[in-house]
């Protein structure tokens, strides 16, 4: 018993009533597209293994070799004597793939987003006035990073790069020529929506503004853009912070950002959460080397994921689902009410399929949606599975 369970379980009461308590449920992992959940098999849509690289023997391998030879772990942070030259030689192949001049890792992307902002909008800070350009969807890592630099966000519209640039416009008026240190936060591919920045006018808006790019590349990495290594890869050397994960398309878990080598040694010296933290353990990193190995040569799973998302976005707007901006692996079909979400989540899930149903305030009010996600790993048959289990849950 703690002294605040009391206090716990109301909440808890309160988001029953509201039907937003949140549960886990156990998931084994059976094959790539596949796991059992809560004791049933079920094809999963759900999952952010794009390439179906989690169960690669090549990842696995590594990540039990690495563990073998050096430890289950880092023994300390890398700035103590954690900083083992695994981290470094992950570090250099990621950036000669990102090509940029350095990359770092870090814990996770939630992390990344969390504690890198901070330490940008520190250094920032002292030039004079700071202005955070964010978009209004962006992942609720970023939010937090934003909101822990302790910065006013102006958000702008989604994706609207228009409206980014009015904001930009009419403030840089405003500011006459005062010194103004520019943020713009954003995502590559937008993890609710499966919609994409066009990265191209964002650098040219930024290179305008002399504003820093932030581009999250979580979902996009491994999947998108030149090699599949993100779409930063489309405006070289003018995305000045490119982030991604290795815990989606790259099959494992860590982070990463990639830019100058000057960004980087910053980084080292004034981002809480790389320096407090424990370095990443060999395993983790030996799945990141073997995933870095395979993804530039993957670019017929990539053509496959993106014909399948073609065919399914095709198949749910025949069926009258609103599939939104999406033009990626990930396709919302959104319904907009809550409890339609959950009971065609459910229908689908008694079919043998899972694409869970999001809500808010992971979403906008009245957007609710099926997030279904596709991999390289789903069967031509897989797919059709799904559009027939959406066909039923309509009828
Ligand atoms: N950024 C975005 C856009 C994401 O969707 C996510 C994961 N949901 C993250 C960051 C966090 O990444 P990780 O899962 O590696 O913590």
């Amino acid at each position: 018993m703690s002294k605040l369970d009391s206090l716990f379980s109301s909440e808890l009461a309160r988001a029953e009533t509201r039907r937003v308590r949140r549960r886990l449920r156990t998931a084994t992992a059976a094959a790539p597209g596949r796991i059992v959940l809560g004791g049933a098999p079920v094809l999963n849509f759900s999952s952010n293994d794009y390439l179906g690289l989690a169960r690669h023997p090549l990842l696995v391998e590594r990540a039990r070799e690495w563990a073998a030879r050096h430890g289950a772990g880092a023994q300390a942070s890398r700035l103590v004597c954690g900083n083992l030259d695994l981290h470094e030689q992950v570090e250099a192949k990621l950036a000669r793939l990102k090509g940029t001049e350095a990359a770092l890792l870090l814990a996770s992307g939630w992390q990344a987003n969390a504690a890198v902002l901070p330490a940008l909008l520190r250094a920032a800070a002292g030039q004079g006035d700071v202005e955070l350009y964010a978009d209004k969807l962006n992942h609720a890592s970023l939010h937090h990073g934003c909101q822990a630099a302790g910065a006013r966000q102006i958000r702008f519209r989604h994706n609207d790069l228009d409206h980014l640039e009015s904001l930009l416009a009419a403030r840089a008026e405003a500011a006459a020529g005062k010194p103004v240190a520019r943020f713009i936060v954003t995502e590559s591919v937008f993890s609710m929506d499966g919609d994409r920045t066009d990265v191209a006018r964002l650098a040219d808006l930024a290179d305008r503004y002399q504003a820093f790019v932030y581009l999250d590349e979580a979902h996009a990495t491994g999947v998108l853009g030149p090699g599949g290594m993100g779409l930063a890869g489309l405006a070289p050397g003018r995305i000045d912070l490119a982030m991604g994960t290795f815990s989606k398309a790259l099959g494992g878990f860590g982070a990463y950002v990639a830019g100058s080598r000057a960004l980087c040694d910053y980084l080292v010296n004034a981002c809480s959460g790389f320096i407090y933290t424990t370095a990443l353990p060999p395993a983790v990193l030996g799945a990141m080397d073997a995933a870095l190995d395979l993804v530039p040569a993957l670019d017929a799973e990539r053509a496959r994921l993106a014909a399948a998302g073609d065919r399914l976005r095709a198949a749910l707007r025949e069926m009258g689902l609103d599939t939104g901006a999406s033009s990626t692996q990930i396709v919302p079909a959104i319904v907009g009410d809550e409890a339609r979400a959950l009971e065609m989540a459910s229908g689908l899930e008694r079919r043998g399929l899972l694409a869970v149903a999001i809500r808010p305030p992971t979403v906008p009010a009245g957007t609710s949606r099926l997030r279904v996600t596709l991999s390289a790993a789903h069967r031509d048959a897989d797919v059709s599975r799904l559009i027939d289990g959406f066909a039923a849950v309509l009828a």
